[in-house]
């Protein structure tokens, strides 16, 4: 499919322009989707302002893409023409590594294929193009139902902030009696309040300062605390199962492990382009964990989906047209987000 229309930067530290991209022609096993909703993940910006590593250009980012399908190839069966979809952060991996195997495609031993900044394994092995456009094909079993009973604009921010967050809260084994603290009240942090809740988690979000504290609340938690109070983390001290760490930024790990209870696990789903470093008598000391956990594979974020729409829960979002980009970045980068902003794709 030739000149689909997208939203991309031509080089770094440049602002978004309207360009156009190829999408390979759709396959025996590929869905053509058309973009309706894509959501702003702060990886988007870590990617776009190499963060993370060298880019190459022309970047059309996101990874948080809901839409309807418009074209299903010969062989595919899970979806037709109408069907509710999404799209998250990888479109292929290798099926057959031990990994792929357990449904872990996230972790393919051979690699995944991420959505966009990554080489199509297709046709002329082009550069995979994300979600800030009009169109995309995707193999059909990286493909998601987007149940009834969640808007698709609130849904597609479920396919990165919402997998992300359900998948170390239901690994770790978030649910009634656990306390469960949330760092950072952004995109994934107030779907993990949201996830948390549901679980039947108590729920503590640590935030910067007390301004969203309503909000927090709102969303599902039982308890709001300011870390630039230092009184939190002597009150805090030993309090938590479960920290899932949002923040995009890097943290003194050491502030928040000494947070954790014996045998809590603090799981790092935020990443900063820099290292991070602990001292590891904040570990022996409780025997306490550090983990890390990215996204989640291809049937826990379908069953993270179904697990939404059964509790009623969407994102909450700010929607924005295709110009308003780099706006929208300058404010996330700002922790002024409340909390996903989502591109309207009839304006791109
Ligand atoms: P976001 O919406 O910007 O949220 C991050 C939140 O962290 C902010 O809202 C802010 O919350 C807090 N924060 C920001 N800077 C901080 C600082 N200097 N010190 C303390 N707190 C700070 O970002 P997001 O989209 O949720 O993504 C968060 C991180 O997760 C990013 O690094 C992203 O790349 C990463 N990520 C990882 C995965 C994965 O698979 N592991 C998937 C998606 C995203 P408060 O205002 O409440 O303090
Ligand atoms: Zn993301």
């Amino acid at each position: 499919m030739k000149n689909v229309k997208a939203r991309g930067i031509t080089a770094l530290n440049e602002p978004f322009e309207a360009i156009t991209i190829d999408r390979r022609e759709v396959g025996p096993k590929d869905v053509l989707i058309e973009i309706k909703f894509a959501g702003i993940c702060h990886s988007d910006i870590h990617h776009a302002r190499g963060e993370w590593k060298e880019e190459t250009f022309p970047l059309v980012p996101g990874h948080e893409i809901a839409g309807i399908v418009a074209e299903v190839g010969s062989e595919v069966t899970k979806y037709k023409i109408g069907d509710r979809v999404g799209v998250g952060c990888m479109v292929d991996s290798c099926g057959e590594c031990e990994n792929c195997l357990k449904g872990e495609e996230q972790f393919c031993l051979n690699g995944n294929t991420p959505t966009y900044s990554g080489i199509n394994k297709y046709g002329d092995r082009e550069r995979t193009q994300g979600g800030y456009s009009t169109h995309i094909v995707v193999t059909e079993n990286f493909v998601l139902a987007i149940p009834e009973g969640i808007e698709l604009d609130e849904a597609a921010p479920l396919l990165c902030a919402g997998i992300t967050t359900y998948s170390p809260l239901h690994h770790w084994g978030a649910g009634p009696g656990k306390n469960v603290a949330v760092v950072g009240l952004g995109g994934l942090g107030h779907m993990a309040v949201k996830i948390a809740h549901a679980m039947g988690a108590e729920v503590t979000v640590l935030s910067q300062s007390l301004s969203k504290k309503e909000d927090g609340l709102r969303l599902g938690a039982d308890h709001y605390y300011a870390t630039s109070d230092g009184e939190t983390f002597k009150n805090l001290a030993g309090s938590f199962d479960l920290i899932i760490n949002t923040v995009s930024a890097k943290l003194n790990l050491d502030d928040y492990l000494s947070l954790l209870k014996l045998d809590g696990t603090m799981v790092n789903v935020g990443a900063p382009g820099e290292p991070l470093s602990l001292n590891v008598f904040t570990l022996l000391a409780m025997r306490r964990r550090f983990a890390g956990s990215m996204i989640g594979g291809i049937r826990e974020t379908q069953e993270m989906l179904n697990f939404c729409a059964e509790h009623h829960l969407g994102a909450d979002i700010e929607l924005i047209s295709a110009d308003q980009i780099d706006e929208a970045y300058e404010r996330v980068v700002a922790s002024d987000v409340r909390y996903r902003f989502v591109i309207d794709s009839a304006t791109i």
